[in-house]
């Protein structure tokens, strides 16, 4: 702790440069010593003159005699005279013995003033204002010691806590350690310095010890001299007092004297009373100033002990600057000796590697020298090559020019090749379809094939049962039908047994349905008595499907395959034809009856407004259609299956195309027609709607028998007007369309009259295909009665087909007996 500043330090000179002015001024101020009296007044110095100080000659005259001890008092008592003039004198307010006590008691003042002065300076010396600083600078000396000491604890600890020295990288440890050494050799210089200072400091608090003792002992003496001065002044007081009792006892000029000595005596009674009055306070000052002295002491003491707290603090931090540079060394020494490890065990390895190396060097020098032909020869490569790179734009720039002449010309080359092949490709096309109408027209526009269902639960058992229809195992145009016990051949363009598949069907017709996408329009019939297959035939079985969706799988492959050539388009309508009555099932109003018009563009076209076209892209969509269709009707009707077998469902699949290479466009329509069943109604009496429901069906198929005969006997008229049926597929049946009725054949012999009569429907229209005379001839008329009139039970005609094959060719194929019925005919 720094002690507090009792006085003002900031302006004190150095202690010794004080001290010498201080003995200056004591000897100035004649405080050496116990002054005596001076000889003269003049003598007395008066070092201060301040204002209000008495200086006069005649004082000081006065003053020498005044000043002596008592024996020259004795001696120089004064006379009558003298004492009278003495007397005048200290009547006088300003008699020359009061200035003198006065001129006393100001001198006293001064000196206690300078004294005090001379205490404070002192004081101000010795009160450690350097010791002080002194004492500041080395606690800041210290305190950045201990701080210094810290931070080489710290490092130690560092350097300590890192791992064992590794490989002298750097040789940081080396660096660190000097850098450490020079800081302990900083350390100990300061410490030096410190001490040296210290001792300074030592030396000066002897001196000024010694000088405080010095200045107590003048101020014992400038009090022993206080004491004395009061002393003679209350003697000299006592002697006045006696003189004015003597004088008292004297006569009247000696009383006028007293009395004026007595006025006089009061007068300096007072003085003296004032002059105690001072005395005393300034005895106070001096006891005041005497307990400065002493906390000057403490102070001095305290500084002391803090001067030895320091020293042993200083004592303390070298024994731990010691410690820390002790053990600074030994970790040098530790570290010195790892740096010395790492250094042998690097030099060891570097020796290994190096024997590698030169190992290494050796084995490269022999690869070199091996080496070095194959350099020569790549060098002589590398050359060859930078010639041919150098010649290599010129190389390549007339390569490029005869591969870009080659490539024009072979251009030139493929457009006319591409011009040929067009106009080859054009003429095959046409040729294409003239071999496809001759092969049409070889094998027929209309073809009539039987497919004979096989026996199911539904037909029940016993006699009613039985099969009555049976197969020429050489002819698959050749049917029997056992028909009350006798037998009835019928020859068809192809007769399908039970064990015939759908896929079996589908493939007789296939041909058909390609020709479609030629642009060609298409009929297929199903025709029958109702159970006898049709719907299978037509529609089929999820499992098994039928000819509606084998035809449209057909088409989206054939569609499929000719894609890099045409774009087609595939759209279907759904369409039921009810007591004539024509009504759209995919429309949103599926009871709406649907009218057939003429194209207003006068084409002679035929068209149904408002009939709903689905474009289909894939099975999913005929799929989706179908559902959407067959709902309609179920929706329509409770007994469906009733209905159905009342009712012709036409399935009507429209193909646009267009060759992209030639723009031409093709238009086919393919109409799958599942008709009503063909069974007659007219001999069981049936009434009401029933029998309206078998007019209009007899009057539609009889209607299609016209159609047909008329279109094969290729009459100027053809009569499609007669039902909702025929005009409706007008443009289908006439001009290059092709027609294929399927006549589905129940086995059972329960049904042999209705078996014979679609046998004998099929047989006719099949026969019609001989030449118009002939067939005209043979034929005649083909009424809309004689669908319903007809009675097969009655009699079993010669198959008219049959009478047109050739002699003895019962067993032939069918196309060689149309070529014989050609010549024949010719
Ligand atoms: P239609 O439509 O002529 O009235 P269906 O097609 O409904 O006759 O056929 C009647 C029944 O005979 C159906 O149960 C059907 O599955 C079955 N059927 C018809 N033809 C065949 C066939 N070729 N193979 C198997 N079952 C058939
Ligand atoms: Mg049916």
């Amino acid at each position: 702790m720094v002690p507090s500043r009792p006085w003002n330090l900031g302006a004190t000179p150095s202690l010794r440069a004080l001290w010498r002015v201080g003995r200056a001024r004591e000897r100035e101020l004649g405080m050496a010593r116990p002054a005596p009296a001076p000889a003269s007044p003049a003598a007395r110095p008066f070092p201060h003159t301040g204002p209000g100080r008495l200086r006069t000659g005649r004082g000081r005259d006065t003053l020498v005699g005044v000043d002596e001890d008592s024996s020259t008092r004795v001696a120089a008592r004064p006379g009558l005279a003298q004492c009278r003039a003495l007397s005048v004198e200290w009547a006088d307010p300003g008699s020359p013995r009061k200035l003198y006590l006065t001129v006393q008691v100001e001198n006293l003042k001064e000196k206690l003033i300078s004294q005090t002065q001379e205490v404070s300076r002192l004081q101000s010396e010795l009160g450690g204002t350097d010791l002080e600083k002194h004492r500041d600078l080395l606690m800041v000396e210290n305190e950045r010691l201990k701080q210094e000491l810290r931070r080489c604890e710290a490092e130690l600890q560092e350097l300590r806590t890192q791992p064992p020295a590794a490989p002298c990288l750097g040789c940081e440890h080396v660096q660190e350690s000097t850098q450490l050494r020079d800081k302990v050799s900083q350390l100990q210089l300061e410490v030096a310095e410190n001490k040296g200072m210290l001792s300074e400091l030592n030396l000066e608090v002897q001196q000024k010890t010694d000088r405080l003792a010095e200045v107590e002992l003048r101020l014992k003496d400038c009090l022993a001299e206080k004491a004395q001065e009061e002393e003679r002044l209350s003697r000299r007081l006592r002697n006045s007092h006696e003189t004015i009792a003597s004088l008292r006892a004297q006569s009247p000029p000696v009383k006028y004297v007293i009395k004026t000595v007595e006025v006089d005596s009061s007068k300096t009674k007072q003085a003296l009373n004032e002059s105690q009055a001072r005395n005393q306070h300034l005895q106070e000052q001096v006891a005041m100033q005497r307990q400065v002295l002493k906390e000057m002491e403490q102070q001095l003491e305290s500084s002391n002990q803090l001067t030895s707290q320091l020293r042993s603090q200083i004592s303390m931090y070298e024994a731990e600057l010691e410690r820390a540079h002790g053990q600074m060394l030994e970790e040098m020494q530790s570290m010195e000796e790892d740096k010395n490890r790492a250094i042998e065990e690097a030099f060891a390895r570097a020796q290994v590697e190096m024997k590698a190396v030169h190992e290494n060097l050796a084995g490269v020098r022999t690869n070199l020298l091996t080496l070095q032909p194959a350099l020569r020869t790549l060098t002589s490569d590398y050359n060859g090559l930078k010639r041919q790179v150098r010649s290599f734009p010129l190389l390549l720039q007339e390569a490029l020019q005869s591969v870009k002449a080659e490539i024009g010309q072979a251009i030139e080359e493929v457009n006319t090749n591409n011009q040929e092949l067009l106009r080859k490709y054009r003429r095959e096309l046409q040729l294409r379809k003239k071999c496809h109408n001759e092969l049409v027209r070889l094998k027929g526009n209309i073809r009539v094939i039987a497919r004979v269902r096989p026996i199911t639960k539904e037909d029940g058992e016993g006699p009613e049962a039985a099969n009555v229809v049976t197969f020429d195992p050489d002819d698959d145009a050749i049917i029997y039908l056992l028909h009350k016990g006798k037998p009835v051949s019928f020859e068809l363009d192809k007769v399908f047994s039970p064990l015939a598949s759908q896929q079996d069907v589908f493939q007789e017709v296939q041909a058909l349905i390609t020709s479609c996408i030629d642009g060609f329009n298409v009929c297929i019939f199903a025709y029958g008595q109702t159970g006898a297959g049709k719907t299978y035939t037509m529609e089929g079985t999820l499992e098994n499907p039928g000819i509606n969706q084998q035809a449209l799988q057909l088409l989206f492959s054939e569609v499929q395959e000719k894609a890099s050539d045409w774009e087609y388009t595939i759209t279907v309508s759904v369409t039921e034809i009810y007591n004539e009555v024509l009504r759209d099932l995919l429309g949103t109003e599926p009871q709406e009856k649907l009218e057939i018009r003429l194209c207003p563009d006068g084409s002679g076209q035929l068209y149904v407004p408002g009939l709903t076209e689905f474009r289909v892209q894939s099975v999913d969509d005929i799929n989706k259609v179908f559902e959407f269709g067959h709902n309609n009707r179920t929706t329509e009707f409770t007994n469906m299956n009733e209905h159905s077998s009342r009712s012709h469902a036409l399935l009507i699949v429209t193909v646009r195309g267009r060759d992209c290479s030639t723009g031409l466009r093709t238009t086919g329509k393919l109409n799958l027609v599942d008709l009503a069943g063909s069974e007659r109604v007219g001999k069981s009496g049936a009434e009401g709607s029933r029998l309206r429901e078998a007019q209009h069906i007899n009057k539609s198929l009889s209607a299609l028998g016209d159609v047909i005969a008329a279109l094969r006997s290729r009459q100027g008229h053809v009569p499609f007007r007669n039902s909702k049926l025929t005009y409706l597929l007008q443009d289908s049946l006439s001009g290059d369309s092709k027609t294929l009725m399927v006549v589905q054949v129940s086995p059972v012999e329960k049904n042999s009259s209705e078996t014979l009569y679609s046998l004998r429907f099929a047989e006719r229209v099949r026969s019609v295909e001989l030449g118009p005379g002939s067939r005209r001839t043979e034929l005649g008329s083909w009424s809309s009665q004689e669908h319903l009139e007809l009675e097969p039970a009655c009699q079993i005609p010669q198959p008219t087909a049959r009478a047109h094959s050739a002699p003895g060719s019962g067993t032939s194929s069918r196309p060689g007996s149309i070529r014989r019925k050609l010549q024949s005919s010719a």
